[in-house]
């Protein structure tokens, strides 16, 4: 007769097989047969957590495994291991970088709920990226609105994930930490934990390195909602993205909140896995396109507004025409120029202005964006900007489009996807035809490549 730890020894086992290795790590090898009283087996698992999650998915399972390898079973019990008191360190190792705060709940409410994400795992909410201080215009207002409607669910996951994705300096850490001050606030009993791909990746190594794969877990998976930005950071990081893989399915399947940002769609991802890449589109995908000229006044005017400073507002239309890279240098701009004439103690003018800026100007004057082409090919060859866009494929509009992706490529540093995005949403392949296709005709035609030149040195 097998004895009941053999009997355990071949239902885990037979767990092992059915579900598969990482669903078995992450869940089910730390299941240890406590004792058989009668008719029930009772059998541990080191948190509360770990052991809800088991009862409510795999309980059954396991049951029937034991009443059929031994017919005294009738029921399993599963409960929190008891603290063995030899294995509590004085202090855990602590994963705190120093500069934490804990903005969701008041100390007592922390401790009233034992799985509550450790504190130190957050990263702190910068006050000032609310939803009051984030101006909406064209190019983000899909991805504000799709942030708000995330921050405002109570009970319900609206799209999972949210995924965020836009060019550098364009709100998408403003918006995510917008969405972590409003649940705060309207739902402070959820739990919210925020931080950088980065430092997820950071502390799966500490956590590695402690033997502390199970705390680290548990942190993740009993969250509520987890934000997750600058997801292109662990691209190429298999375990860090393995780690990710399953505390994003963890808590999908509990339909817990994801969002996540990254600096490119989710097709995008080069180095992530096919099926990271295709999980993160599963929910909305919205991005944050440049932003245009009423954008970045707006966003100045709100900056002079909250700041109660007053300005010649044509220096905020210089600046909103001049510095068109991102907020984040927009922003910069103002605030330099504002520091200069603090410190000079003399008002700001256009000349101090265009001085305190010069590298910043001469910087922003030498991009050429991706519409400029678009605008001077198409009143070159005679065609609609909107046939840029659009699907027709009749040579007369074909091939200035294509002169316009070849230029976009040479002119600008944007990647293939990106300018494939810019003409229609056309997939970065036809652009690599584009341009290869142009530079053959290039070599052979002379009037296209005198019509090349020309434009190139307009545009420059
Ligand atoms: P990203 O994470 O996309 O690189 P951030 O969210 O860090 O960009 O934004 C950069 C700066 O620009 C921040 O100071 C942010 O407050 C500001 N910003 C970006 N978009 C807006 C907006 N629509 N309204 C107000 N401020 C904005
Ligand atoms: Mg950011």
């Amino acid at each position: 007769m097998t004895t009941n730890s053999g009997h355990w020894e071949q239902i885990r086992e037979k767990l092992r097989e059915e579900y598969g290795e990482a669903t078995f790590n992450s869940w089910l090898k730390n299941i240890e047969l406590d004792r058989i009283e009668g008719e029930q087996v009772c059998m541990t698992l080191p948190t509360r957590f770990l052991r809800d999650w088991v009862l409510n998915n795999y309980a059954n399972r396991l049951r029937q495994l034991w009443t059929t390898s031994d017919k005294s079973i009738k029921s399993v019990d599963i409960r929190v291991k008891p603290l063995d008191k030899k294995n509590i360190a004085p202090q855990k190792p602590t994963f705190g970088l120093g500069e934490v705060t804990a903005p969701f709940k008041s100390q007592a409410e922390a401790a009233a709920v034992p799985t509550n994400p450790d504190p130190s795992l957050m990263a702190p909410l910068d006050p000032r990226f609310t939803f009051e201080n984030f101006v909406v215009g064209k190019s983000n207002e899909l991805a504000h609105a799709a942030a708000r409607r995330v921050a405002e669910a109570k009970d319900s996951v609206p799209f999972n994930p949210l995924y965020i994705y836009g060019g550098v300096g364009l709100g998408k850490t403003h918006l995510m930490h917008a969405i972590g001050h409003a649940i705060a606030a309207n739902s402070p009993k959820k739990r919210v934990l925020y931080l950088s791909a980065e430092k997820f990746m950071y502390r799966f190594i500490r956590a590695l390195r402690f033997k502390d794969t199970m705390n680290f877990k548990d942190q993740f998976r009993s969250v509520d909602v987890l934000m997750i930005d600058d997801v292109q950071f662990i691209a190429g990081k298999d375990s860090t993205q393995e780690e990710f893989f399953h505390t994003f399915n963890a808590l999908v399947d509990q339909n817990h909140q994801i969002i996540i940002s990254g600096d490119r769609s989710p097709t995008d991802l080069e180095g992530m896995e096919e099926r990271m890449r295709s999980r993160l589109g599963w929910g909305l995908v919205a991005d944050i396109h440049p932003t245009d000229y009423e954008l970045r006044l707006g966003i100045l005017q709100s900056k002079v507004e909250q700041g109660k400073i007053t300005i010649d507002p044509r220096i905020l239309e210089f600046l909103a025409h001049r510095i068109t890279s991102n907020v984040r240098e927009l922003e910069g701009a103002l605030n330099r120029v504002l520091a200069y004439s603090d410190l000079v103690g003399r008002a700001v003018t256009l000349e101090s202005t265009q001085e305190v800026l010069s590298d910043l100007l001469r910087a922003n004057d030498r991009r050429i964006t991706i519409e400029e082409i678009q605008k001077k090919v198409a009143e070159h060859f005679n065609i609609r900007m909107s046939d840029m866009h659009s699907a027709r494929r009749a040579r007369a509009v074909a091939r200035p489009r294509q002169v316009a992706m070849y230029l976009a490529k040479q002119l600008t540093s944007r990647s293939l996807p990106d300018i494939g995005r810019k003409f229609g949403g056309r997939d970065h392949t036809t652009v690599m035809h584009a341009l290869k296709k142009i530079e053959e005709l290039r070599q052979q035609d002379v009037a296209l490549s005198e019509d090349l030149e020309l434009l190139r040195r307009m545009l420059e």
